[in-house]
């Protein structure tokens, strides 16, 4: 009998990740989850804001290497790619390239005179108050600090207005833990598909399911016709457990 096939689209944070002191903690039990994805070879992709980089050396740490060259990552909102020992960029035009590199400095520059703050660019929650910028190819993120009072509500109402003067070329995606600046085009709709199209070039996956943990993520939904979406608020992971265990299930019982 023919299997029937689907296939997992998983944002990252706060979704496979807890957070505890600002800082991205990787869920065990949904490591697990993958890992079991995997071995019944169902395609796995993540679709995030995340870094290739951040991926490879702290979420994929103490994690088997053979589930992170199994997974397609849409990083950066599908700018950066990775699979399979490949890592691909998507060409950027030079007007939006420089938009990008002149609204980061102004809103750097923004935020410093702001309480003046110094700039750290760290992958990990810096112990001390500072400006904490995430390392990125392409997109910009500005990371924050809620124990030292460095929140996203205070940092926004320096960065809108700035914002405000590149409404045409560059979006903002403001939620408790970061600030992420980046081009129009990119969103998590065209990452989506981005990995559908490479893990299931020929259309045979019936069902993808989708998840996520905020309204961004909510654009996976639009990438093709057959994908369920859950959006699982954070701290809900074994929600997203169960529901990973039923799409297996149902899978089985259709075999019957
Ligand atoms: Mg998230």
């Amino acid at each position: 009998m023919l299997k029937k096939k689907i296939g997992f689209l998983f944002d990252v944070d706060g979704t496979l990740t807890t957070y505890h002191r600002n800082d991205s903690i990787v869920d065990l039990l949904l490591i697990n989850d993958l890992n079991t994805i995997r071995k019944r070879q169902f395609p796995i992709a993540f679709i995030t804001g995340r870094s290739v980089t951040w991926l490879h050396e702290i979420f994929f740490d103490h994690i088997d290497s053979a589930l992170r060259e199994y997974v397609f990552l849409a990083c950066e909102y599908g700018l950066v790619t990775y699979f399979k020992g490949k890592k691909r960029r998507r060409r950027i035009d030079q007007e939006t390239k420089n938009v990008l590199s002149e609204a980061k400095e102004k809103i750097i520059s923004a935020l410093c005179d702001y309480k003046e703050l110094e700039v750290t660019y760290s992958y990990h929650a810096p112990d001390f108050r500072c400006l904490w910028v995430e390392p990125k190819e392409i997109m910009i993120t500005i990371r924050t600090l809620p124990l030292f009072g460095l929140t996203t509500e205070k940092f926004l109402k320096i960065i809108q207005p700035i914002m405000d003067n590149y409404k045409d070329r560059l979006r903002l995606i403001p939620n408790k833990y970061a600030i992420d600046v980046l081009p129009l085009f990119a969103t998590k709709r065209n990452a989506a598909k981005k990995a559908i199209a490479k893990l299931d070039p020929k259309g045979q996956i019936e069902h993808w399911f989708a998840f996520g943990d905020s309204s961004a993520d909510e654009e996976m939904r639009l990438a093709r016709k057959n994908i369920h979406f859950y959006l699982i608020p954070q701290g809900l992971s074994s929600e997203t457990h169960q529901l990973i265990e039923r799409a297996l299930a149902g899978y089985n019982n259709l075999r019957r």
